[in-house]
Parts: structure tokens; sequence; C-alpha cells
């Protein structure tokens, strides 16, 4: 079964407004046994809404369409539809009662424009809205069908839930689908393709589909497989794991919605042990992704964005004499900033990272993207060195990722 998703709205357009509708209903459909096949933004004009009505609703067997039905002049879905569709604006009451009731909690009248939100296409039939104003609606044509949601994500997620899902699961019959994350870290995405190029065979012949989505925290194996049995593709996925395990397991850090520093976080629990952070180029970023997990107070204890020679020394301990023979950017200096850390926060792992990010900063012998990174606990201490790119963004979320995952080895 074929879908599509059409974004509608002026702001997509101009860039003001990130169309994350389109990716949230996309990830909904895939997930529900629909083949996504096109995702379309135009703008609030009845032509653009017409044309690609028809133009979607030709090649899918499900559209489903978000924004544009505000009460305001610029939003021009619901005329638009009405007239494509034929039959007159009518009043639906129990949304009419749903919009006093918004308004009533809120001690606000309802005017007419408020009102005119409970109007809608005779042949339509109406999706409730109960978490603003304006009302869903399915239409029909041929074996299609094209749902109109508001643009709002929140209303439009929710009534995805709690009438779209309903609707499509009584009117389509979908193929059982079961998704699967592996998530890699430390192995450039080439290198991997071609240890993996007979795992893609082993994939092909049970007909599990393979993505490779690489970005600075990792290379995301998705592994999706499509079938009639959901017990069934759960066991093949099983399976399919067990080989990458043995192919590519020292490099696998996690599942599905696990991070490196959730997994990171989740280790240092269960042992009950604590991370400090010591971080010149980073500038605080690691410490910044392991404090966004709730409860992450339980293992980590703090860290110091050690970016001057000056707070190197003075409150980490790094020896003037190392800072001038070797520069900030060197193994001995990574290594005291590591002894420091253990010593200032008395944790049982510290991180620390000294590099040059980037664009100025490269001295001869230290191009940009030279980058110590350091993990010792009181026993072990291990410090290496990367050549990172010339992008300082970049940079820093490599050498942040990086660090995590060399926590975990
Ligand atoms: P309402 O009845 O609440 O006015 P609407 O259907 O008219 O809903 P729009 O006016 O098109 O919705 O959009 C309302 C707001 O929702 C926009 O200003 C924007 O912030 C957000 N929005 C609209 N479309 C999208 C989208 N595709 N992705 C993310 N946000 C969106
Ligand atoms: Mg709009």
């Amino acid at each position: 079964m074929r879908a599509s998703i059409l974004t509608i709205g002026d702001e997509l357009l101009i860039g003001q407004v990130i169309d994350t509708n389109s990716a949230w209903l996309a990830d909904s459909l895939s997930e529900l046994g629909f083949e996504v096949t096109k995702i379309l933004s135009i703008s609030d004009s009845s032509q653009a809404i017409a044309e690609a009505v028809k133009e979607l609703m030709g090649q899918s067997d499900l559209v489903i369409s978000t924004g544009g039905l505000g009460p305001t002049s610029d939003d021009r879905t619901k005329p638009t539809l009405c007239e494509l569709f034929g039959g007159q604006l009518m009043l639906h009451a129990p949304s009419l009662s749903l919009i006093e009731q918004i308004f009533h909690k809120r001690g606000l009248p309802l005017t007419e424009t408020n009102k005119n939100q409970a109007l809608i296409p005779s042949s339509c039939t109406p999706i409730l809205n109960y978490h603003g104003t304006a009302p869903g609606m399915i239409f029909r044509k041929g074996n299609c069908f094209l749902i109109s949601l508001p643009g709002v994500p929140f209303e439009m997620k929710n009534m995805f839930t709690e009438g779209v899902r309903p609707f499509i699961e009584q009117n389509f019959t979908l193929p059982a689908i079961v998704r699967l994350n592996v998530n890699t870290f430390g192995i450039p995405e080439s290198f991997l393709s071609d240890k993996l190029k007979d795992f893609e065979k082993f994939l092909a012949d049970r007909s599990i589909a393979l993505a490779y989505l690489p970005s600075p925290s990792g290379i995301r194996l998705r592994l999706t497989a499509t079938g009639d049995n959901k017990g069934r593709l759960s066991n093949l996925l099983d399976m399919a794991v067990n080989e990458l395990k043995g192919l590519v397991g020292e490099n696998i850090f996690g599942f599905n919605d696990e991070t490196l520093p959730s997994v990171v976080s989740k280790k240092l629990r269960g042992k009950n042990e604590t991370l400090a952070v010591a971080e010149s180029c980073t500038g605080g970023y690691i410490s910044h992704l392991i404090t966004q997990l709730p409860g992450s107070s339980d293992i980590y204890k703090g860290g110091i964005v050690a970016y001057s020679n000056e707070i190197k020394q003075n409150v980490l301990g790094v020896s003037h004499d190392l800072l001038i023979s070797h520069g900030a950017v060197s193994q001995p200096v990574v290594e005291a900033m590591l002894d420091g850390t253990l010593r200032v926060f008395q944790s049982d792992y510290a991180i620390a990272v000294s590099g040059i990010a980037g664009p100025t900063g490269a001295t001869a012998g230290k191009p940009v993207g030279t980058t110590w990174i350091g993990v010792a606990s009181r026993e072990t201490r291990r410090v290496e060195l990367y050549a990172f790119g010339n992008l300082r963004e970049v940079n820093i979320q490599r050498a942040a990722y990086t660090a995590l995952y060399q926590l975990l080895k």
C-alpha cells in the first residue's frame, strides 16, 4: 500500500518552519506497513493544493495532508477540498461543541470566525479534534483516501493516534513490519559496508532491507523486515543481529533509541560508578550530552571547561613545563588533565579532551582536527590521538562521541 504526505503552508517554503510533520508521519505510516512514496510541501494556494491533491491521489492509496485549516484567510485547505470533492460546508455539531468547550475553558468569547471552524464539507467524514479548533477530514475518491489534518504538530500527532490510526486499521490490509536499529561507532561507513558485503546478501535472501544512517554520533544500521507475521519477522531480525555481532560486534554499542551518552550512563549506573570530565576543544559538549539525560546526577559528578592554559594549570594541575614543551594539544597534557580530573572530582572515571577544532589554531605538525582524547579510572589510563576533519562543529561532535565510546571500550 502506497502513502503520500502533503504539507501545506507558506511558512514551510521560506524556511521559517521546519517540516517536522512529514518526518513524524513518514515514520508512523511506515511503521504501520505503508510504503511512503512521496512527500510534498506546497504553499497555501488553492491552485497548488488542488494540483497536489490530484497528483498524489493518482499515485497512492492514502494521502495525508497537514496545515491550512486555520480560521484565517491565508488558510485555504478546507474551501479548496470542498470545491474539489463537492458538497457544501455544513455545521458539524460535535466539533462545534468541542470548540465551545475550548473557549469556555480559556474564558474567551466564541466569535463567528471560531464557530466557522466547525463548518466542514458534506463530502467528508470528520475527525474530532480534542486539542484545537480545526476538525480533521477524510475524503475518498476511487480507492484512495485523503485525510486532512491541522498543521500544529501536537494537534496533528494526537489526531493521528486517536482518529487516523483506527481508521487505517479498519480500512487497510497492511503487511507486518518489524524494524530494528543497530547503532555502531568507530568504523567509517565505507569500511563498515566492506565488512558487511556477505551480510547484505544474507539480508537480501530474507527480504530484510538495510539502510546506513551516518552522523557524528555513529552509523545507525536500520534493518526492516516485511512479511505477514510479526513473530517470524522478529526471529529473522534476531538472526540478523547475531550475524552482525559476529562481523562488527566490537563497534556495536546499542540498539534502537540507545545513544552513546545513554549507554555510558547505563553502564556506570549499573556499576554504581561516577564520571567527571575535563574539556578543552569540546567546550562542555560532553557534559551537555550526559546531562541531557534525566537522572544523570547519579553518575555525573561534574566537569571543567579547561579552555585556557591558565585553567589547565590552576584548576587541573597541569604543569607549566608540560604545556610549554608539548603544547596544550598533546598526550602528556591530556594525561595530566585526566589525573587532575580524578583528583578534583574524586570520580571513578575521568574523560579529558584537548584538540584543534578549527578553523584557526593549527600549528606545525598539528593540523585542524588533531585531537587527543583520554579516559582514565584509578587503575587504568588510555589516551589516543585522532585526526578529525576541517569543520569545527563536526570536530567538536566527533571528539565528544569518540570520548564516550572510548569509555565503553
Ligand atoms: P490551526 O487550526 O491551529 O490554525 P492549521 O491547520 O491552520 O491549524 P497552520 O496554520 O498551517 O495550521 O500551521 C500552524 C502552525 O503549525 C504553523 O505556524 C507552524 O508553526 C506549525 N506547522 C504547520 N505545518 C507544519 C509542519 N509541516 N511541520 C511542523 N510544523 C508545522
Ligand atoms: Mg497555515
